[in-house]
């Protein structure tokens, strides 16, 4: 175990924001004769948990490796057992047998996020639920889809495509990530343009879930009950299925479009989401990043010079988009259907792939995630000013507690823990969010702070306080503050 035990956080002082401390101890390893109790039980459920290094290796990573914050922390920590299963009575059974032998246990969809929401931070048992992976109901009133949490976020989609429906969120994981895993680890991406972010009210309209005790239960929760588990990095219970909203499909149009200056580029982005064009997805790319990326393979390549606005819109928004854009000085450079292109599709040129892309050039690179405050020029230009080539812009349009606004998502030149720290100091000053992608707690990754209703959830579904042990910061007070009444 490589993560240090801090003490309980003095509400005092502010908080430290890295390195990443926890607040209390973790529970330790399970013992060899608890691991064998374990073994028993799943193999009497027709399981077939795995104990070879090279397993456990390889199910205790996500794509924290973003993160030179994270990556030392992160890289030591080890399931103790793996298993797979494909129906929710296995989910049953996995759940009964951690918690009659007091195993924790860490639930993994496809391991692609990048905070390390899946790492076993105290070994135990790590649950792979990409087996259960049927779409159960589409409502052709309403449009509510209900599928079960391992499946891929593009297979679902396609399956509500060829009802004319589609997903209103994803991640430019879209091709690997798991619905569930999206749900409890992601946060938004493409669509967050017209729809916000996962956890905005009207999204996630009921969940079924399997709670951690020696004989667990297997729950339908309504929309305001699984609000608690939404974004919990599988904390406080074991989703087994989720309904979601979805929208009507649009043939989505991919837009590359240059600009010389950097001025006109980000006049265009934040007028056009502001527009009543439909729009899926605004991602704006300062040169030198633009330079780096693999554009689809008809598109030409971006020169130093040229930032690039990326556009999903509809069919009928590009001759208005055309006409504006040269005003502003844009040109468009190349256009084709989303799905119909060749070599990377813009969907995998934006939101974190950005970052992927030009990491895989000089991993040297990492990243941040600022809410930007309006207007946001002023903000860059400092930010700019100080960090010079240090800092990229990468920016994303949102819809943000009902308004239009940009994030940033830049790459950041590791200098070290100290720059980093920085870094976000002078992005609050400036009026910044940070939703800090090298942490490892719910709270700081993007909640800002403790969400009761997460933790009374934890105390309902997981009361031994088995799952994903050390990801939800108000637990872990929470318990450090009973050691001590125990102890008066
Ligand atoms: C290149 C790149 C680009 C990305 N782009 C985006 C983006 O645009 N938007 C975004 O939000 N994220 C993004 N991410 C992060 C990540 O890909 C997404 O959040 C993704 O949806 C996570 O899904 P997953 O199946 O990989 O989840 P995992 O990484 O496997 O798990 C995520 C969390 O969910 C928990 N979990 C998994 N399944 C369950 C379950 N059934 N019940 C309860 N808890 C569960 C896990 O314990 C973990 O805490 C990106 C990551 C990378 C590497």
């Amino acid at each position: 175990m490589t993560l240090p035990a801090c003490p309980p956080h003095d509400p005092a002082k502010p908080r430290p924001v890295l390195p990443p401390a926890l607040p209390g101890p973790l529970p330790p390893l399970a013992s060899e004769a608890q691991l064998q109790a374990l073994e028993g039980d799943l193999l009497a459920a027709g399981l077939a948990p795995l104990r070879q290094p090279q397993d456990l290796a390889r199910g205790s990573a996500d794509a924290f490796v973003y993160s030179p914050v994270l990556t030392p922390l992160l890289e030591g920590c080890r399931a103790q057992m793996l298993v797979r299963v494909q129906t929710v009575d296995g989910v049953l059974r996995v759940a009964a047998a951690c918690g009659r032998h007091g195993v924790s246990l860490t639930l993994r969809g496809a391991a692609t996020g990048n905070y390390g929401q899946c790492v076993p931070l105290a070994g135990g048992l790590v649950l792979d639920l990409t087996g259960l992976k049927r779409l159960r109901d589409l409502d052709g009133d309403t449009g509510v889809v209900t599928a079960e949490a391992g499946i891929l976020l593009e297979d679902l989609d396609q399956q509500l495509h060829a009802q004319g429906r589609a997903l209103r969120l994803v991640p430019s994981t879209y091709r690997s990530a798991s619905l569930g895993g999206f749900i409890a680890g992601g946060s938004g991406g493409i669509g967050s343009l017209r729809w916000g972010f996962l956890r905005d009210p009207g999204h996630l309209l009921g969940l079924e879930l399997v709670t951690l005790e020696p004989q667990p239960r297997l729950l339908a929760l309504d929309a305001t009950a699984a609000r608690a588990i939404n974004h919990a990095y599988g904390c406080n219970g074991i989703i087994t299925s989720l309904s979601l909203a979805t929208t009507e499909a649009v043939a989505w149009r991919q837009l590359v479009i240059g600009f010389s200056s950097w001025d006109g580029a980000l006049a265009a982005a934040q007028q056009l989401p502001a527009s009543a064009l439909l729009l899926n997805g605004l991602c704006l790319l300062e040169a030198p990043v633009a330079a780096q990326l693999p554009w689809p393979t008809t598109c030409p390549p971006a020169p130093g010079q040229e930032h690039r606005l990326l556009l999903l819109a509809a069919p009928g928004a590009v001759a208005p988009i055309e006409a504006w854009l040269k005003e502003l000085g844009g040109e468009i450079l190349w256009q084709a259907p989303q799905g119909a292109s060749r070599g990377v599709p813009l969907r995998e040129l934006c939101w974190n792939h950005t970052t992927l892309h030009l990491r895989a050039r000089d991993p040297g690179w990492t990243y941040l995630q600022l809410l930007l405050p309006q207007p946001e020029a002023p903000c860059l230009e400092a930010l700019k000013a100080t960090w010079g080539d240090a800092l990229l812009w990468h920016l994303e349009a949102v819809r943000s507690g009902g308004s239009q606004r940009l994030v940033a998502l830049p790459l950041v030149r590791w200098q070290g823990a100290g720059a980093l720290e920085r870094l976000i100091d002078q992005s609050r000053q400036l009026g910044a969010v940070l939703f800090n992608p090298h942490a490892i707690t719910v709270e700081e990754g993007g909640l800002g702070g403790v969400d009761a209703e997460q933790v009374a959830a934890k105390a309902a579904y997981d009361p031994a306080g088995l799952l994903n042990p050390g990801k939800l910061r108000g637990w872990l007070e929470r318990q450090a503050g009973a050691a001590v009444q125990a102890l008066a």
